[in-house]
């Protein structure tokens, strides 16, 4: 433990930087520190949070139990059409089988599944105790693809070979197979693949509505209400969009490497955000379709013209209020600072699970003198900065919400639970609604934490 506070290991001190305490410098990108409890999934969870929503892909966890349970359903994807993705198989591996061996009974999980359940795909998670056994995936999913005529994927996602960000590089290995197997023949030459949405509460069916006024193909959402299909002709779009850019900016690079076909990282949440993803795109194809940037106005002026006088309301009371902000990846903290900003709120602390160190270089940048910014934090840093900090909301994931229950600090589910979209300028109202609930809701009053200080 350090001498400046009793809860940060010394080994932690170069992962936390406070704003206007000497030059900025991070540690970041590494593995988590054993014994720190890391706010992080494993390896094999990384990959699941990111295939799981292919809707039409069967997907067969070969593990023990647990790997299968922890993750079912995990964030509650939704999909237009079918929801094969939203059941959990496994293998269940027992004793006897990490003993022999599990590669026939694996097969045998995969052919019934498929019978059974007719998928397009079927994507096949390796687990810790598999890398141990050395099953070879690799030559099960080739049998069964062979007998079967559907693709059959291995995700080496094994749970010990590092921190999540392998996962997502798992996943984007396994998508990349399918890519520029389908047929791209109707595809337009204003067309995009929307990447790094998951589709928790509806949200790429707004951000593809934005791109139907503008005149926009999409071709493919990776993987947010995904299909099979979509993914295998994705290679014909003009442009890759990428949010949420650790989880599927390798496909992004391996698409532009092999198929030349470009990409921009963007963000929907937000005002700003939202509006410069939509310009950018406009941008992208304004010598294909001149009038596209008009056409692009027009819709972002009509929704501010509905959104402002909303979120004025809001800003009234919200102003001064203090917001912390703990999330998967940086890029959407980003927008997040600027959200709370435009409804008046101050952020205090700002952390992710996976940042670069350009990223929290970036966030540096846009937070003001004070704020905490955090790499890969746990349970008693993150309740030490939002009590010394008093925080009034705390934004995160479904292992955040605990945190601020337990210190009675209001929370917003920004991940795993969420009922209503946070994206596109509908998002934007519904975000500034809920903090305003949550903040000023009379029961903070009456928590320990701020009767001890009346
Ligand atoms: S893959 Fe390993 S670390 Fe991940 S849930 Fe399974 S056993 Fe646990």
């Amino acid at each position: 433990m350090s001498a400046q506070g009793s809860v940060i290991f010394k080994e932690r001190e170069n992962q936390i930087h406070r704003k206007g305490d000497g030059a900025f410098e991070m540690d970041c990108n590494r593995d988590s520190l054993a014994g720190a409890v890391s706010q992080r999934a494993c390896v094999f969870c990384g990959s699941r949070v990111v295939l799981y929503p292919i809707a039409d892909a069967l997907h067969l966890v070969h593990g023990p139990i647990g790997c299968a349970a922890y993750t079912w359903d995990i964030r509650g994807a939704l999909s237009s059409g079918p929801a094969l993705h939203r059941l959990s198989f496994s293998t269940d591996l027992q004793e006897m089988d990490i003993i022999f061996g599990a590669e026939e009974k694996l097969y045998r999980a995969l052919i019934e599944l498929i019978d059974r359940h007719n998928p397009k795909a079927a994507f096949v998670y390796s687990t810790c105790i598999v890398g141990i056994i050395g099953d070879d995936l690799e030559a099960v999913c080739r049998r069964v693809a062979a007998e079967k005529k559907i693709p059959v994927l291995p995700v080496q996602s094994e749970g010990i070979k590092g921190n999540k960000r392998e996962g997502y590089s798992a996943a984007c290995k396994a998508m990349f197979r399918l890519v520029g197997t389908g047929d791209t023949s109707d595809i337009s030459d204003l067309s995009v693949n929307i990447l790094g949405d998951f589709n928790l509460a509806g949200e790429l069916w707004i951000i593809r509505d934005y791109f139907k006024k503008m005149g926009v193909q999409t071709v493919a959402n990776i993987t947010g209400d995904g299909r099979v299909e979509d993914i295998k002709r994705a290679h014909g779009a003009a442009l890759n969009l990428v949010q949420c850019s650790g989880s599927t900016i390798e496909l992004a690079k391996m698409m532009k490497e092999s198929f030349g076909v470009p990409f921009l990282r963007v963000s929907y949440f937000g005002v700003e955000d939202m509006a410069q993803a939509l310009y950018e795109v406009a941008g992208f194809f304004k010598d294909k379709d001149p009038e596209i940037v008009e056409r692009t106005r027009e819709l972002v002026r009509e929704e501010l013209s509905v959104l402002y006088p909303e979120l004025q309301k809001y800003r009234k009371d919200l102003c001064g209020k203090k917001a912390a902000i703990y999330v998967g990846g940086a890029f959407k903290a980003f927008s997040l600072v600027k959200a709370f900003r435009l409804i008046g709120m101050k952020v205090v602390m700002v952390g992710s699970q996976t940042g670069t160190e350009e990223d929290y270089r970036d966030l540096h940048e846009i937070t003001d003198e004070g704020t905490i910014i955090v790499d890969d934090s746990n349970p008693l840093e993150l309740s030490s900065f939002l009590k010394e900090k008093d925080c009034d909301i705390f934004v995160g994931g479904v292992k955040e919400r605990p945190i601020a229950y337990k210190l009675g600090v209001g929370f917003c589910d920004h991940n795993h639970e969420r009922k209503q979209p946070l994206e596109g300028f509908v998002g934007m109202l519904n975000f500034a609604r809920e903090v305003h609930s949550s903040v000023m809701s009379p029961v903070w009053r009456f928590v320990p934490r701020r009767k001890e200080k009346a």
